[in-house]
């Protein structure tokens, strides 16, 4: 059976994406810093901090003696801030560089060595479309996410070599957790900026990640999938 790694599984978009690979049969690890969602013979949570590289390490050495070698690593946690770039101060632009960017380093570090050493592997990161196009009022997210897409492009480049594929999932505005400090008429408004005319789902993110993940997507490396209802062309 398959082994999917998920960051950030206990919520919103990866909660989606790990009920997407358990329900067809994969065994799910999923990492979770705060709160711990459930758990079953093929779905299993570990906490973790994921800006520490200590902590992921020891994360990933515990979904390899649970469930063996990880075919799939989904880098998914993240955080956000609004605010003006002049109101951001030193110490968030790290936490959030260091969650968003750094999380994505730390994971990856720790799982291709074995990747490569079986030739064979699929990495996906959950960015935002702000990385590429810029957000006003979430200048250090906005930078957070377009490091993850330069990352996971040069990442794409040195693995392919390996057999391992490396590609982005680039999601417009989905309605979870992370919208909380939107009201409605916000939401309306975003939803009527969106060509598709709705916000989007958590699963409309874990039905591409699955097609990612899949032999159906072998030819695709290195390239950022939007998933935004058409807000960003
Ligand atoms: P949520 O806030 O709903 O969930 C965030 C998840 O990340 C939670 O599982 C949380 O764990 C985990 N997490 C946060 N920080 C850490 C950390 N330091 N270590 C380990 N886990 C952590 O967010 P979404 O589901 O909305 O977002 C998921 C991804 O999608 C993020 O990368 C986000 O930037 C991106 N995205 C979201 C969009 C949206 O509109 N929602 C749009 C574009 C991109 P815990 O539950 O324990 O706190």
């Amino acid at each position: 059976m398959s082994h999917i790694l998920v960051t950030g599984g206990s919520r919103g978009i990866g909660k989606a994406i790990c009920s997407r690979f358990a329900e067809s049969g994969w065994n799910v690890s999923y990492i979770y810093r705060n709160t711990q969602g459930e758990g079953s013979d093929n779905l299993f949570p570990i906490c973790c901090d994921v800006s520490d590289p200590v902590s992921v390490e020891e994360a990933v050495r515990s979904a390899e003696s649970r469930f063996g070698a990880i075919d799939v690593l989904v880098s998914n946690s993240g955080i956000s801030m609004t605010g003006l770039a002049t109101d951001h101060t030193y110490e968030d632009m790290r936490r959030i560089m260091d969650t968003n960017f750094g999380g994505f380093f730390n994971i990856s570090k720790a799982v291709i060595p074995s990747m490569v050493h079986v030739k064979r592997g699929v990495i996906i990161a959950v960015s935002s479309m702000w990385g590429q196009t810029g957000a006003s009022c979430e200048s250090v997210y906005s930078a957070s996410k377009g490091a993850v897409d330069a990352y996971a492009k040069s990442l794409a480049k040195e693995l392919a070599p390996s057999g391992i594929r490396v590609n982005v999932v680039s999601p417009g505005v989905i309605d979870t957790d992370m919208m909380s400090s939107y009201t409605d008429d916000d939401k309306k408004e975003l939803a009527e900026e969106t060509l598709l005319g709705r916000l989007g789902k958590p699963e409309d993110v874990a039905e591409t990640v699955y097609f990612l993940a899949s032999d159906q997507a072998s030819y695709i490396t290195g390239q950022i999938i939007g998933i935004n209802g058409g807000f960003l062309i």
